[in-house]
């Protein structure tokens, strides 16, 4: 399986307000590692693993070079480990503020 052309460290890693935003989305998967990302204001298309075009259409990740929620979003279905794991990270965060 291809490996996601993302720099995660490079992008700041996984960010954990974008992370809990991207669990509202839903990506729909339209071939390997392309996904369409609906539920947002606006849809927007994802694509992991080719490094000719940018990862994602949104002004989040071309003009900030963030790694959106469309990205993330899409990351959590190819079960990626970096973002499961930022899951946990998430889920202390809620429970420490509670
Ligand atoms: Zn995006």
């Amino acid at each position: 399986m291809a490996h996601p052309a993302i720099d995660f460290e490079g992008a700041g890693g996984v960010d954990l307000d974008r992370l809990e935003r991207s669990l509202t989305l839903e990506g729909r998967r339209v071939g390997e590692g392309r996904y369409h990302v609906v539920g947002g204001d606006h849809d927007h298309w994802v694509d992991l693993y080719t490094t000719s075009i940018p990862r994602c259409d949104c002004g989040d990740h071309l003009w900030r070079d963030r790694i959106c929620k469309h990205i993330l979003a899409a990351l959590l279905r190819e079960g990626n480990d970096t973002v499961v794991r930022a899951l946990g990270s998430l889920f202390e965060r809620v429970r420490s503020a509670a």
